[in-house]
């Protein structure tokens, strides 16, 4: 356990909102540094203290101090990559330049270790899968680029600062939180999963499918999908890991090592639900590779981790008694 509070940047979002819980359930104090620009301030547990702010203020170093902060996990930034290739400023601002104005309060206040949320847009179109971390990293787009621009700042901050970081390579994140204390909230959401769980409560009218010539299996793309809350956990056991290694530093993929077709995602939406959901067959969405399949041997073989919810079923089911949650509310 470490000898101060955890802070979680973008804890109001979706997956810091989900670390926050695998935090505090582990017995962590945790304080959420959130501008709640796409975050919401009821999707934090109220077991950890919320701050409004943006992490590139100057304001953060008192944050830190007065909790004192021991560790950063940092989620806040810019998530939708065809916004990224319109709007590239905003990518390199609030990811890139945001984390390196985040990075400077950290090593002025001495915090130890720092939790990077990065992504498997970082390889770009892999030349085979499954990908591994060794693999050339050539973005295709301004999001994966500035979070690979983020990996290298690390890089060279752990080498000049008593600092240790774990950068985790999200494949693709889904479902909620299987207690159904929190889940994908997201306004206007554009990945799977979430759109399928919409068009099951009837939010829209059917699901396009972008692409059916792809060079895999049926045509279709091919991702690997993982549970939310094994990918929080991930971050817990991480933590661990850089406290009790504080020289060493690493960057792991977080999928399953397995993919599905969007073809076979919308089949266990169907199996699940119990309803057949109209399937549109649409282009290629610019910027999708074929096929996005974690190589998974070093968080394996690095982390105290075992995924729990590794079932397609399981994750289609989970975000579906969210989405069924939200749509309750009226949300
Ligand atoms: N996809 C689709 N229809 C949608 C949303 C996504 O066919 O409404 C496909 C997309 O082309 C990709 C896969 O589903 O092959 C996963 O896309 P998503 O946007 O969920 O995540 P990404 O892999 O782009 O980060």
């Amino acid at each position: 356990m470490i000898d101060g509070a955890v802070m979680v940047t973008g804890g109001a979002g979706y997956i810091g909102s989900h670390a926050v819980l695998a935090l505090l359930d582990a017995g962590h104090r945790v304080v959420v540094v959130d501008n709640l620009v796409t975050g919401f301030a009821w999707a934090v547990d109220p077991r950890a203290t919320l701050v409004e702010a943006n992490v590139a203020d100057a304001r953060v170093r008192d944050i830190i101090r007065d909790h004192a902060v021991k560790a950063i996990v940092h989620f806040a930034g810019s998530v939708v990559v065809p916004e990224s290739v319109a709007n590239p400023l905003k990518y390199y601002r609030n990811n890139t330049a945001a984390t390196e104005a985040l990075l400077e309060s950290a090593v002025a206040e001495g915090v130890p270790h720092f939790i990077f949320s990065s992504t498997a847009a970082t390889y770009g179109t892999p030349a085979k899968v499954p990908v591994a971390e060794g693999d050339p990293t050539v973005p295709i787009n301004p999001y994966g680029m500035s979070k690979l621009m983020t990996e290298a700042m690390l890089k060279d901050v752990a080498a000049a600062h008593p600092m240790n970081f774990c950068a985790l390579r999200y494949f693709n994140v889904a479902g909620a939180d299987p207690a159904g204390r929190s889940g994908q909230s997201t306004i206007g959401a554009t990945h799977l999963i979430k759109i399928a769980v919409e068009a099951a409560t009837g939010k829209r009218t059917h699901v396009g499918i972008f692409g059916t010539d792809f060079d895999t299996p049926d045509g279709t793309g091919v991702r690997d999908y993982i549970h939310v809350s094994d990918l929080a956990a991930a971050h817990v056991a991480a933590l661990d890991l850089l406290v009790a290694q504080p020289a060493e530093s690493h960057i792991l993929n977080c999928g399953y090592g397995r993919g599905f077709s969007v073809n076979e995602v919308l089949d266990a939406v169907d199996r699940v639900t119990n309803m057949k959901i109209d399937r549109r067959m649409e282009g290629r969405r610019a910027g999708d590779p074929a096929a996005l399949v974690a190589d998974n041997a070093a968080i394996l073989a690095a982390l105290d981790w075992r995924p729990e919810r590794d079932d397609l079923d399981t994750i289609v089911r989970d975000a579906l008694a969210w989405e069924r949650v939200l749509a309750e509310r009226g949300a």
